[in-house]
């Protein structure tokens, strides 16, 4: 028998459209300079994507929790190679250089082992393969990161740390 990899509930958290608001720049470059067909292959792009409001203190806090396990799971945009590095580079700017080692860059997310997985898309990379339950940002159950936050604390209250009664 195989010893598990860790004990604790492993959580990804997918980044583009989910921690960081690739949409709304991506939009706004095309305004800015339309002739450029995919700014998202731009130098700068994904380093520059702002975090969504309570993305950052709510992956802090979940990442306090000592039952849980938090990694970061994104695609790359394979056609700019910038992003490979862009993402690092990112995680480090609003969570630490300690942080970095949380980081999957993966264009098969099905295949990554664990027990939840917050993404704004349901299928596309490896999303529908994914064998733990997706948390499904942005969509009316999580439409924000409190609601996430909710999610995960009633989690930890209810599952993780089980009421003891009195026999
Ligand atoms: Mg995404």
């Amino acid at each position: 028998m195989k010893t598990p990899v860790t004990s604790k509930t492993i959580i990804y958290i997918d980044m583009d459209d989910t921690l960081c608001d690739y949409q709304t720049s991506h939009d706004a470059a095309k305004v800015k300079q339309p002739e450029i067909n995919y700014p998202q292959s731009q130098e700068g792009f994904f380093l520059n994507l702002p975090p969504y409001e309570g993305a950052v203190d709510t992956v802090r806090w979940l990442i306090e929790q000592p039952e849980l396990q938090v990694l970061l799971l994104t695609a790359p945009s394979v056609l700019n190679p910038h992003c490979y590095t862009e993402k690092r580079v990112w995680v480090e700017r609003h969570f630490g250089l300690e942080h970095c080692h949380r980081l999957i860059i993966s264009a098969y997310k099905g295949l990554s082992r664990g027990d939840y997985l917050i993404d704004d898309k349901t299928s596309g990379f490896g999303q529908e393969d994914f064998q733990g339950t997706l948390i499904h940002y942005g969509s009316s159950a999580f439409p924000n990161w409190p609601a996430v936050k909710m999610y995960f604390d009633k989690l930890i209250t209810a599952t993780l740390h089980p009421v003891q009664y009195e026999s």
